[in-house]
């Protein structure tokens, strides 16, 4: 694409002034200028939008994506987006649940090998055993499971809304998979008996209880410790706020009057809000989602420009019908 030097010069200035944030130069910014400008071109060509989760990097975030946020916040503009194109840079169960919500809609992956440990921990084989052991409970599936499991599941949640679904189900026992962190914390909150499973966040299960508490030690009352709800119990234990990340946001939105925030959860985070709310010092978890990493300003142009049969998420009309079921009895309830 041939763009003048002035176009360049524009564009990197349009960058630096979210990324200088996150310790991008404008030298930083120039270098992947006429990579973001080729792809926004080549979005309004193709009538195509870009969704990134809170989890990749800051030039996806401020650079490219029209939207960014949480799973939930995700799946709402995939099912309302007028576009004919959805590049997901996320994960794979991500642009999954876009295709089941916009099944006319051609949803592209810039990885293939952009997974999760939560996704690969149960398939719809598991749920189909789980449901013979324990006839008659529901199945309440985080949305951090591939299509075929939310076929089987009867409702889906999001970390933003599993703690108020919960418990306005009109029932005593659930099923909840397939993160076992998330149904420890679960246990916290609500009165009903939860019914676990073996998964875990790879990230959110490493991060480490002594970092919280060295935290606290150096900072005292000075410092607000937000954690995600995949966490561990020795983590919550010792935070000051737990929900996912839309919850976090809000959390400090609304409280301007604090200045200093520990995130744990994937580190990521704390560059997005570095950029969004750069009168406060945040101080990220360093832990990284290698998977949310698979996604990059070069991978996202060759995905846009010509993707590859791999990238062009398909899900068979059986599976996609009953799994839309589960996410929509999410909608309705939230
Ligand atoms: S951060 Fe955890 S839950 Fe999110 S995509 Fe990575 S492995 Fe999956």
């Amino acid at each position: 694409m041939a763009v003048s030097e002035t176009e360049l010069h524009k564009e990197a200035e349009r960058l630096y002034q979210n990324l200088k944030n996150v310790g991008w130069t404008f030298e930083d910014c120039e270098i992947i200028a006429p990579l973001t400008l080729e792809i926004n071109q080549l979005k309004k060509e193709k009538n195509a939008i870009i969704l990134a989760h809170s989890y990749v990097t800051p030039d996806i975030i401020f650079g490219v994506a029209d939207y960014s946020g949480d799973s939930l916040g995700l799946s709402k503009q995939a099912a309302e987006t007028d576009a004919d194109i959805i590049i997901f840079s996320g994960v794979v169960f991500m642009a999954e649940t876009a295709k089941i919500l916009s099944p006319e809609k051609t949803v592209i992956v810039p990885s293939r090998e952009a997974g999760c440990s939560l996704a690969d921990a149960i398939t719809g084989e598991d749920v189909r055993k789980l449901k013979e052991q324990f006839p008659g409970v529901l199945v309440v599936a985080y949305v951090n499971t591939t299509a075929d499991v939310k076929a089987e599941a009867d409702i889906c949640v999001t970390s933003a809304n599993v703690e108020d679904i919960v418990n306005k189900l009109d029932a005593e026992r659930i099923i909840f998979i397939p993160d076992k962190n998330m149904a420890n914390y679960l246990r916290r909150v609500t009165d009903k008996e939860i019914i676990d499973y073996e998964g875990t966040c790879i990230v959110h299960d490493n991060i480490n209880p002594s970092s919280i508490e060295l935290a606290r030690e150096r900072y005292g009352q000075d410092i607000v410790i937000l954690a995600h709800s995949e966490c561990p119990p020795d983590v919550i234990d010792r935070v000051d706020f737990v929900e996912g990340t839309s919850g976090m946001r809000k959390y400090i939105a609304s409280h301007p009057e604090k200045k200093r925030f520990m995130l744990a959860t994937e580190c990521g985070l704390a560059d997005r809000f570095s950029v969004e709310f750069p009168d406060r010092e945040f101080i990220g978890s360093c832990v990284l989602c290698p998977y949310m990493k698979r996604n990059e300003l070069r991978n996202i142009l060759q995905a846009l420009k010509d993707p590859k049969p791999d990238q062009i998420i398909t899900i068979p009309e059986e599976i996609r019908v009953k799994a839309k079921r589960s996410l929509d009895r999410m909608f309705e309830m939230s």
